[in-house]
């Protein structure tokens, strides 16, 4: 980061933004210039190059074809590896989180490579689609409260020897490979399913990735009076049967 800027880089809007995953930006750039950050905010195309210097990256989920097509430009374009050899902090959901991985099962019923970043396979679930409000505990190391999202996949990811659970479902599938685990981490890249927008309910998620790029233990706080009450929403309706 220099000086009091932040680059924040949006990844391919065009392609991966389903279910107001776009709302992560939104979250993260207010809750940066409410710590007054002066946010620089960069949304890329997928016919557009992606810039390596940004300082936290977000990318969101998407259907199945779009998801093989960001990852083909993705892989082709090579500046989210660049960025993540630089040390960025890269934040995935769903689809964006499986492209991350080595690779996915793609629209064709083909294994489509991924950029290798977080160390996970996805699969394609055999059973139901995964779909519904989740309610899951974050790797204490993080000292996150309580996850809560939605979910809507086939896919099922499995965590390879390096990747770190980046929850714990209290309620929901996660990766949906029944051993209780939701999202995956390596350093500085996240890979979650959760949408709803995840970080409009887990504004923390938010000032995580801001205080790894500040290189900071805390923040100024900040009024969560909203974020709690749709938290407490959110959280209420996950521990309801449907
Ligand atoms: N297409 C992927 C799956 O179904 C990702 C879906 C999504 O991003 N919501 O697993």
């Amino acid at each position: 980061m220099s000086d009091n800027s932040l680059r924040l880089v949006w990844v391919y809007p065009d392609l991966l933004s389903t279910y107001g995953d776009q709302g992560n930006a939104l979250v993260v750039e207010r809750r940066a210039r409410q710590r007054g950050l002066d946010v620089q905010r960069v949304d890329v195309r997928s016919d557009q190059p992606i810039p390596t210097s940004g300082d936290i990256y977000l990318i969101g989920g998407g259907e199945d074809r779009p998801q093989r097509l960001a990852a083909e430009r993705l892989r082709r374009d090579g500046g989210l590896n660049r960025a993540a050899e630089n040390g960025a902090i890269i934040f995935s959901v769903c689809a964006g989180y499986q492209i991350l991985g080595h690779e996915f099962i793609n629209d064709l019923g083909e294994r489509e490579p991924g950029l290798g970043l977080i160390d996970v396979i996805s699969t394609r679930g055999e059973g139901d689609r995964c779909v519904g409000d989740v309610l899951a505990d974050i790797d204490p190391r993080l000292g996150l409260p309580q996850l809560t999202g939605f979910e809507n996949h086939q896919g099922v990811t499995h965590l390879g020897p390096t990747a770190r659970p980046f929850a714990r479902t209290v309620f929901g599938n996660g990766n949906g490979t029944g051993d209780g685990t939701e999202g995956a981490y390596n350093d500085t890249v996240f890979g979650t399913y959760m949408h709803g927008p995840v970080m409009a309910r887990n504004p923390q998620i938010a000032d995580l990735l801001l205080k790894l790029a500040l290189d900071v233990n805390a923040l100024p706080p900040t009024d969560d009076r909203w974020y709690e009450a749709l938290r407490a929403e959110r959280i209420a309706a996950a521990s309801q049967p449907a």
